[in-house]
């Protein structure tokens, strides 16, 4: 095996945690997690609030597209796991249609539907090269009737930018390309295609939460090797030192990092000036994930619904999960609880007041009837800078000069904003970027880092089929 020598791994989220994990497991020992926070899982933590409600950052699901992963999860959890059936739905003209859409256009009224599937008909009769943008792309794939009803509403609001502004290339499995046979017999039959995804079944931790996972794959590294309340403040690549906002000075001959790609460029010395240059440009969404507990009945068109995407304006959260059907445990015990948890974007062209947002959430919920006549006894509140890394127009350019302006100085950028890849960046992902590089420095396997390299294949169906 090739020797890194001493490895310091930045962040103790998926990646810095699958890094370390495959580490030890490989038996290379010079290795330490920094991480600011006092708890693993980045993004991934959960939080208790003091109502007794567990909440994730969002609403996080596995899809798992990697059988190590599910070991190291199994692992981590053990047993302690309920199964879950993917139920998720959008809510549009007042009602529940669900995902994908544009398989279900016999839930829209009759003169909508007919224009959508119209639309849909001259968009795959016509259908050209590849489109320049986005916004462009889906008018090709679904036509400019759906795009209205239903795509440009909803991604301008999740991803919080012009959809002219993203690229094209970060589509695989995320988005499904409509099949017409399948709309026309949903349209005839007025039966719900439900059975679209990757992974129809999910599963979630009983306790605590996704973060329950992360705490698990902690719990198995050494103590003393996963520093937490460490806070990086500069990398100075010259001397080869991580300094800590405590004083503390780490040397290392690698460095792999999950902190976002802009923030370790912005700590890093001696890198040249185009790499800063083009760290720069990186564009993101920050996220607001609003945990509302309540108390009394459920709304029985809620009761196995695992989360809803919500386009339209008046409300201003673009999706919610019912995050007490993942486990009754996310909610105190007694059976008369339950909770919801809301995802706002937020960018410079889509400002959030947070001062109205709890009062604007709870009013768009009472609207969309998700709350019933159940009382709200919490609401918690979280904002995540990095939330989405942004798949811009040019991402893969600028990441063509950053990745590789990094690397000849071995550090390693990997996970949801290490890498700036959104179709990449869940957390099995994540996580397997952290075991994949382990391997390329230790010089086990072909080194060939597929998730970083290659996306499309590993979220594709050849490789799903080879999982063992
Ligand atoms: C709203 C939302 C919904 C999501 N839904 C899902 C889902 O359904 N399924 C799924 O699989 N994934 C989901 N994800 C993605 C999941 O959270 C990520 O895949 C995962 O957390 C990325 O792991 P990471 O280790 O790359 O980065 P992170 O989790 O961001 O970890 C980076 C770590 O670095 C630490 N750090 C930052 N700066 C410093 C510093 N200066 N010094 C020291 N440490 C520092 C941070 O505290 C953090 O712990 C979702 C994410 C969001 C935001």
């Amino acid at each position: 095996m090739n020797d890194p020598g001493r490895v310091v791994i930045l962040g103790a989220g998926p990646t810095g945690l699958g890094a370390a994990f495959r580490l030890r497991e490989l038996g290379h020992d010079s290795w330490r997690v920094v991480e600011r926070d006092d708890r693993p899982g980045g993004l991934a933590r959960s939080y208790l609030d003091d109502a007794g409600f567990t909440w994730d950052c969002g609403g996080h699901v596995q899809f798992s597209h990697y059988a190590y992963y599910d070991g190291l999860c199994d692992r981590a959890v053990g047993d302690a796991w309920v199964s879950h059936e993917r139920e998720s739905w959008i809510w549009i003209a007042g009602r529940f249609v669900p995902y994908p859409f544009q398989n279900n256009l016999h839930r829209l009224d009759p003169a909508d539907r007919d224009r959508a599937f119209a639309g849909l008909e001259r968009a795959a009769a016509s259908r050209r090269g590849r489109a320049a943008n986005f916004g462009e792309w889906i008018v090709a794939t679904f036509g400019k009737e759906l795009a209205a009803i239903f795509f440009f509403p909803y991604n301008r609001k999740v991803w919080g930018y012009p959809l002219e502004r993203l690229g094209v290339s970060w589509m695989g499995e995320r988005v499904a390309v409509p099949d017409l046979e399948r709309v026309r017999r949903t349209i005839a039959t007025g039966r719900d295609d439900v059975s679209w995804g990757p992974n129809n079944m999910f599963r979630f931790p009983l306790d605590g939460g996704t973060g329950a996972i992360w705490k698990g794959v902690a719990a198995v590294l050494p103590a003393e090797q996963v520093l937490f309340g460490a806070e990086v403040v500069a990398v100075r690549l010259e001397e080869r030192v991580v300094e800590l906002r405590d004083g503390r000075r780490m040397p290392f001959d690698t460095l792999v990092s999950s902190l976002p790609l802009d923030t370790l460029c912005a700590l890093s010395s001696g890198l040249p000036e185009p790499v800063h240059r083009a760290a720069r440009a990186l564009v993101h969404s920050a996220v607001h994930v609003l945990g509302v507990g309540l108390r009394g009945p459920k709304p029985e068109t809620l009761a196995r619904k695992c989360w809803t995407y919500f386009p339209e304006s008046h409300s201003p959260y673009y999706r919610v999960t019912v995050f007490s059907n993942y486990s009754p445990h996310n909610a105190p015990p007694g059976g008369e609880h339950w909770s919801l948890m809301a995802e706002v974007s937020e960018t410079p062209e889509k400002p959030v007041r947070v001062e109205s947002l709890r009062g604007e959430t709870l009013a768009a919920m009472k609207r969309d009837g998700l709350l019933g006549e159940a009382e709200v006894v919490s609401f918690w509140h979280r904002r995540e800078e990095h939330g989405y890394p942004t798949p811009f127009l040019g991402r893969d350019e600028t990441l063509a000069t950053v990745l590789p302006g990094l690397e000849a100085r071995r550090v390693y950028s990997r996970g949801r904003f290490g890498a700036w890849k959104y179709e990449v960046s869940n957390q099995d992902h994540s996580c397997m970027q952290g075991v994949e590089l382990v391997d390329r420095l230790l010089g086990v396997g072909p080194g060939d880092e597929p998730t970083l390299n290659r996306p499309d294949y590993v979220n594709g169906g050849a490789f799903a089929a080879n999982r063992r």
